[in-house]
């Protein structure tokens, strides 16, 4: 069932998306050779809650496992999404995306950007920078009179052009009161497809690429989700608003972004 938004409803999910972005932020100033991803996920819960929301990822029910027990995903280097946060320092070098929820007046905020550590290789920033690209070529399509499948189609083409693969198994999703609603998402797709765009729909948008196959498996703790190849992958997600003419993105890098390049200017 897909619910479209009202306008009061979108400034709603607009406050928990901000509250996001503004988590990765704080994220985003201690994150260094070092830092343990344990440590900020303390910092995000507290960050969270010290806003009168709830993680919405602790807790979330598992159908193959135990329910998540953090309140963001850290998945390093060639782990694809849903890692738990741990005790292992981040090396210089590595790359960490770090996916995060929460659930503010009743209403759900979703949003993941991928993070350096240190200074990384040409060759992966050309894939953080291809992933967050084709988000944006996503969203692009995410206007009224589209269908999903130009979305899909639009993040699958460019990803898929610069010679990456395109993590099929997880997608993205409508957001509202449930941080998991319909439509899903995926990030391939073929033009013209699928369901026509209306005013008010609100979906998270979040390619999942990998640097060399698409193929994946799953870690023992059941959650973690890894390339089959051991090379890295990149995970960016917005959560926007369809509208006529141009979507509205709900969640934001701005604040991100402005912390890092203060940080390495
Ligand atoms: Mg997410
Ligand atoms: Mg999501």
């Amino acid at each position: 069932m897909v619910y479209l938004k009202t306008d009061e409803e979108v400034e709603l999910l607009r406050k928990a998306n901000l509250l996001v972005g503004d988590t990765l932020a704080e994220l985003a100033k201690v994150i260094e050779p070092g830092v343990t991803t344990k440590q900020l996920d303390a910092i995000a819960e507290t960050f969270i809650r010290d806003h009168g929301a709830i993680p919405t990822f602790l807790g979330f029910p598992n159908p193959y496992g135990g329910p998540f027990p953090a309140s963001i995903c850290t998945s390093v280097n060639y782990q694809v999404v849903h890692g738990i946060p741990n005790d292992t320092p981040l090396e210089n070098g590595d790359i960490v995306s770090i996916d995060c929820g929460t659930k503010l007046e009743g209403f759900c905020g979703d949003s993941c950007y991928t993070f350096v550590v240190g200074e990384t290789t040409p060759e992966i920033q050309r894939l953080l920078d291809t992933t967050k690209e084709a988000l944006y070529k996503g969203i692009e399509q995410a206007v009224v009179g589209r269908r999903l499948g130009d979305i899909s189609n639009a993040v699958q083409t460019h990803c898929e052009s610069q010679g990456y693969g395109v993590v099929r198994e997880f997608v993205g999703h409508g957001v509202g009161r449930d941080m998991h609603e319909d439509p899903q998402v995926p990030n391939y797709g073929r033009k013209g497809n699928g369901m026509l765009l209306k005013s008010g729909l609100c979906i998270a948008i979040e390619p999942m690429i990998t640097m060399g196959s698409r193929e994946i498996n799953m870690q023992a703790d059941r959650w973690g989700i890894v390339t089959k190849d051991r090379k890295p992958a990149a995970h960016y997600e917005h959560s926007i608003c369809v509208r006529k003419g141009k979507a509205d993105i709900l969640s934001s890098f701005d604040n991100i972004e402005k912390v890092l390049r203060d940080k390495f200017n």
